[in-house]
């Protein structure tokens, strides 16, 4: 066995963590240099296995972006724990298949073990069943299929042998600030992207509930509701109790909550007001990539009726598989068959930083991106758009000359791309263009937090 092209890519793995602290946040090149140095023709002969190992490290480091460091502010990215990295390289170097307990008995107990770990953290019914997914999008499409299941069977229709044609209208009810990967779930599933209600939001992007009241009156049958906990910009929480108590009067209703980063909040004494009510809900989508830590290929599809999970889900039957007869197939919680064995690096992620440690993280998050939002808005000329309740701020800038403020905002934005000392996106926010704030990363400290705004200043100053 090759050991040396294993060590090799460790060494690399190494070399790029550490200089996470002082490499430009940003990518340092385009896409015709990288198909430049790593394109080609069709490989026809082989080559070792180390030296494929140090060309490809070398040819993509001038793509590869800081994301795991300490001052990536984009998006709601989140950060790798180091333990959660560790066991995700055991991951591969296991190779096991988590599709059902035969082919991998660890695989499939270190999920149970995981996901009896992830309601007590999120303080939902213990009696939920969770599919370790990729992310929150496949979360999101799974709880939705174990709704459409849910509703139709009470309306007596078995929509995973009959599919949709022909059966009980189910009407879906969104808020308009709902996540692109509802509308994608949803179109997926057959429910379709625009067949739905959407309410209306307010100016912290929450579902008016007084609208899904009035709504709601008007609805009969099978019924799906999305709520949201952690809008993707303000970070705002739907008023989930208020919301439910209206639903909850339908006697054929489900309640999915996307809480993809915001779930995290009920970890912390602190925040988890903002999140009250939630566990009454019937299925939360949450991701183990943002806020936990975990790396890449890591979201949690919980759902408060396994036998509604379980009939979406799993499979058609194999005559050459070997089923459990009472430990977990994991491929009866997830739309796939074959898969990595996803629950190892969530487990080691909540075993390394354990329930203070996670709650201690959300919170100093929290409390850098009121920092931040804080430290900017007491310049002349920036505005903080949100009311800052977790960990997102939406930042503007008005030119101090006067002019457009919104070619002004993503003006600043594209120089502190360029300068690279951290990275934050734009947006659009009530058709104002805004720069977005999202402090997710166990590794941001205080003192990366200041540098992050002193560049946002510096950048600010000079355009
Ligand atoms: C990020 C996000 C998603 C999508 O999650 P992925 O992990 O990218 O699939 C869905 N909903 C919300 C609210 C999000 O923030």
């Amino acid at each position: 066995m090759d050991e040396k092209a294993l060590r090799r890519a460790a060494e690399l793995a190494l070399e790029f963590r550490r200089g996470l602290a002082d490499r430009p946040v940003g990518a340092q090149t385009d896409r015709a240099s990288l198909h430049a140095t790593l394109g080609g023709p069709l490989p026809q002969a082989g080559t070792d296995a180390t030296e494929v190992i140090e060309q490809l490290a070398a040819a993509a480091d001038p793509g590869l972006i800081g994301m795991p460091g300490p001052r990536y502010f984009g998006f709601v990215i989140g950060g790798s724990l180091p333990a959660s990295v560790g066991a995700d390289w055991l991951t591969s170097a296991w190779d096991q298949n988590a599709g059902i307990f035969a082919a991998g008995p660890a695989a499939s107990v270190v999920e149970e073990v995981a996901a009896a770990w992830l309601l007590e953290l999120l303080d939902l019914p213990t009696t939920a069943s969770v599919g370790f997914v990729t992310g929150a999008q496949m979360a999101n499409f799974t709880c939705l299929a174990s709704a459409r299941h849910a509703v139709l069977a009470r309306a007596g229709w078995n929509v995973e042998a009959n599919g949709l044609t022909g059966a009980p209208e189910v009407t879906v009810v969104i808020g308009e600030e709902a996540h692109a990967t509802i509308l994608t779930a949803l179109g997926y599933l057959g429910l379709g992207r625009e067949r739905n209600m959407r309410i209306p939001a307010d100016e912290q992007g929450r579902m008016r509930v007084d609208q899904l009241e009035a709504a709601l009156e008007r609805v009969d049958g099978p019924l799906i509701v999305c709520l949201q906990a952690g809008n993707v910009n303000t970070g705002a929480f739907d008023d989930a109790v208020r919301a439910m108590e209206a639903v909850r009067r339908h006697p054929n209703a489900w309640i999915h909550v996307d809480g993809a980063f915001g779930l995290w909040a009920r970890v912390s004494a602190h925040f988890a007001p903002v999140a009250a009510g939630l566990e009454s809900a019937d299925s939360w989508a949450v991701d183990g990539h943002k806020w936990l830590n975990v790396p890449y290929d890591s979201g949690y599809a919980i759902v408060a009726d396994p036998a509604a999970h379980v009939a979406a889900l799993a499979p058609a039957a194999g005559a050459y598989i070997q089923y459990a007869a009472v430990e977990r197939d994991p491929f009866n919680f997830v739309p796939e068959y074959s898969r990595r064995a996803r629950g190892f690096a969530t487990y080691a992620a909540i075993r390394e930083l354990g329930r203070e440690g996670i709650a201690a993280m959300i919170e100093r998050c929290c409390t850098l991106a009121s920092r931040m939002a804080d430290r900017l808005r007491a310049v002349e000329g920036i505005e903080i758009l949100n009311d800052v309740v977790l960990n997102q701020a939406l930042v503007r800038f008005r030119p101090s000359a006067g002019g457009n403020i919104d070619a002004h905002t993503r003006d600043i934005v594209s120089r502190i791309q360029a300068d690279g000392t951290a990275w934050l996106g734009a947006t659009t926010w009530h058709g104002m263009a805004a720069m977005r704030i999202s402090v997710s990363n166990w590794s941001t400290s205080e003192a990366n937090a200041d540098r992050a705004v002193d560049i946002i200043l510096r950048c600010a100053a000079d355009a």
